[in-house]
C-alpha cells in the first residue's frame, strides 16, 4: 500500500496502475467506458439529426412569421401564445397549456429628434421602454455631454432644466460582450432616474453596442419613487458621435418627441409543454427561453433563438428515439423584457413542486455557435455533473462555467430556490450589434449555429434528465 502511494507520486496514475499486479490488470485499465461512449453517441445522433433536418431555422421563422411584434401586454405577445400551444402541439408535446400572466402594456407611439439652431440635423432615437412620453409639441433645451452618473452630479445646477446625454460606451476592450455591456447599461437602465435628480428634463442615451451605425437599441429603464419622471430615449451610436463632435463646439440644441405612454396591465401567459418522463416523471428538467422580444425588430435572436432551441430540442430528442427518465418540460416564458414577470409567475405557481425540478436551463443569448454552459453549482457537485458536459467539446462547446449564477432572468426565482441551474453560453461578439434593435431579425441568424445550440440543449438536457 505504502510502495504503491510512492510510485503515484513518483510516476503517476499509470505506474500506480501497474504496480496492483494482479488485483488491477493493465487490460481493465483499457477497457472502453462504456457510458462515455454512449454519451459521445447521444452528441452524435442529436448533432446529426439537427444539422441535417435543420429544424430549428424553420421554427423560428414561424414565430417571427406569426408574432413578428410580440412586447409583453401587445396583440403579438397573445399571438406568440397562440403559436406556442399550438407549435408544442404539433410536435407531440403533453400537458401542453397556457399558465396566466400579468404583463405591463407600453406602447411606443412618435419618436424623433433632431439638432435645432446651430448643427441642425436630424437624430435616429428610439423611446426606452417605459419611458414617459413628451407633450405633443415635444421637448427642448440644451444638451449636457456626460460619461457617468458621477459627472452629472458635479455638474450640480448646471443640469437644471437641460437634456442630459449619457454618452459612455460599452468598453470595446473587454472580450465578453455580456460584461461590457453590464458595464454600461446603467445609464439606459437609471439614466432618468439620474436625470430627474438633477433636475433635467429628459435623458438621451447612448445605444448598447459598440457597433457605430444608425440603429437605436431600446430596452428597459426605471423611474424611482419620490424622483420626477423625465421622457428617456436611445440615441444610434453614430448620432451620438455626431452630437459629441457638436457639443466639443460649443452648446447644442435637441429637441425630442415622444409619443409613448403606459396603459393598464393585461393578462398574458407563460407556453408550458412536457416531454414525458419514462421512469420518474415526477422529477422535472426545465428547459426554456423568453416568447417576448423588443418592438424594433422581430426578436429573432433576442430571444426568438431561445424558444427554437428549447422546441427543437425535444423536437430532437423524440426524432432520435431517447425518452428520459425524468420529464423535460419547456417553457416559454412571457415577458421577460419588460420587468421580468413570466419567471416569477412561473415559480409562484408552481411553488409546491419546485423542489421536483432537479435542474434549469435557460437559453438566452442568442442562436449563435454555441460554446457550452454556466452552472450554478460549486466545487464537489459541479465536478459531478462537468463529466457528463464534456462530450459537448467534440463540437465545440464544452465549456462548463461552474458557480456562475442563474444563467438567465427567467429562472432566476429557481435558481434562488434551490435548483440547478444552467445557462446556454454561446459566442456572444455579434449579438449586441443586433440586440434590441431592427437589425434583430431572421437573416442575422446563421441556421447551422442556430441548429447546433438546439442539438447542444437537447443533450444537456437528456444527459440532466437521466443521471
Ligand atoms: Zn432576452
Amino acid at each position: 500500500m505504502r510502495r504503491g502511494v510512492a510510485v503515484l507520486v513518483l510516476g503517476g496514475l499509470w505506474a500506480s496502475a501497474g504496480c496492483r499486479g494482479a488485483a488491477a490488470p493493465p487490460a481493465a485499465a483499457a477497457a472502453p467506458d462504456r457510458a462515455a461512449e454512449a454519451l459521445a453517441a447521444r452528441r452524435d445522433a442529436l448533432v446529426g439529426r439537427a444539422l441535417g433536418d435543420n429544424r430549428a431555422i424553420v421554427l423560428l421563422q414561424g414565430l417571427l412569421d406569426a408574432a413578428p411584434r410580440r412586447l409583453a401586454g401587445s396583440p403579438g405577445s397573445r399571438a406568440a401564445v397562440l403559436w406556442g400551444l399550438a407549435t408544442m402541439r404539433e410536435l407531440g408535446l403533453e400537458n401542453v397549456r397556457a399558465e396566466p400572466v400579468l404583463e405591463p402594456c407600453w406602447v411606443r407611439g412618435e419618436e424623433r429628434a433632431e439638432v435645432v439652431g446651430r448643427g441642425a440635423m436630424p437624430l435616429r432615437v428610439t423611446a426606452l421602454g417605459g419611458s414617459i412620453g413628451t407633450e405633443p409639441e415635444g421637448i427642448e433645451a440644451e444638451v449636457v455631454e456626460v460619461r457617468s452618473f458621477e459627472q452629472l452630479a458635479a455638474l450640480g445646477e448646471r443640469a437644471r432644466g437641460k437634456l442630459v446625454f449619457f454618452n459612455r460606451p460599452m468598453p470595446r476592450w473587454l472580450r465578453r460582450t455580456g460584461q461590457a455591456y453590464g458595464e454600461a447599461v446603467p445609464q439606459r437602465t437609471n439614466g432618468a432616474i439620474e436625470a430627474g435628480k438633477a433636475g433635467a428634463i429628459g435623458a438621451l442615451v447612448r445605444s448598447m453596442t459598440t457597433a457605430i451605425d444608425g440603429h437605436p437599441h431600446t430596452g428597459a429603464m426605471h423611474y424611482e419613487d419620490g424622483v420626477p419622471e423625465v421622457p428617456a430615449a436611445a440615441i444610434a451610436t453614430a448620432d451620438a458621435e455626431a452630437l459629441a463632435a457638436l457639443c466639443r463646439q460649443g452648446p447644442v440644441r435637441v429637441r425630442l418627441v415622444l409619443g409613448c405612454r403606459t396603459l393598464p396591465d393585461v393578462m398574458g401567459a407563460n407556453v408550458v409543454g412536457e416531454l414525458r418522463g419514462s421512469e420518474r416523471p415526477g422529477e422535472i428538467v426545465l428547459i426554456g427561453g423568453h416568447l417576448d422580444a423588443w418592438d424594433l425588430g422581430r426578436g429573432a435572436h433576442d430571444d426568438g433563438a431561445g424558444i427554437a432551441h428549447v422546441l427543437e430540442a425535444v423536437r430532437l430528442l423524440q426524432a432520435c428515439g431517447f425518452r428520459p427518465a425524468r420529464t423535460i418540460r419547456v417553457v416559454l416564458f412571457a415577458n421577460e423584457e419588460f420587468g421580468t414577470s413570466g419567471g416569477p409567475a412561473y415559480a409562484q405557481q408552481h411553488a409546491a413542486e419546485l423542489a421536483a425540478h432537479v435542474a434549469a436551463i435557460e437559453t438566452d443569448s442568442g442562436g449563435f455557435s454555441p460554446l457550452g454552459f454556466t452552472c450554478s453549482l460549486r466545487g464537489a457537485e459541479a465536478e459531478k455533473l462537468r463529466r457528463l458536459f464534456l462530450p459537448l467539446q467534440e463540437v465545440g462547446a464544452g465549456l462548463f462555467v461552474a458557480g456562475a449564477g442563474a444563467g438567465g432572468a427567467d429562472i432566476g426565482p429557481l435558481h434562488r430556490a434551490g435548483v440547478p441551474c444552467f445557462g446556454l453560453w454561446v459566442d456572444g461578439q455579434r449579438y449586441f450589434d443586433y440586440h434590441h434593435s431592427a437589425l434583430d431579425d431572421l437573416p442575422m441568424v446563421h441556421e447551422r449555429e442556430l441548429a447546433l445550440g438546439a442539438a447542444v440543449v437537447a443533450y444537456a438536457a437528456s444527459v440532466l434528465a437521466d443521471r
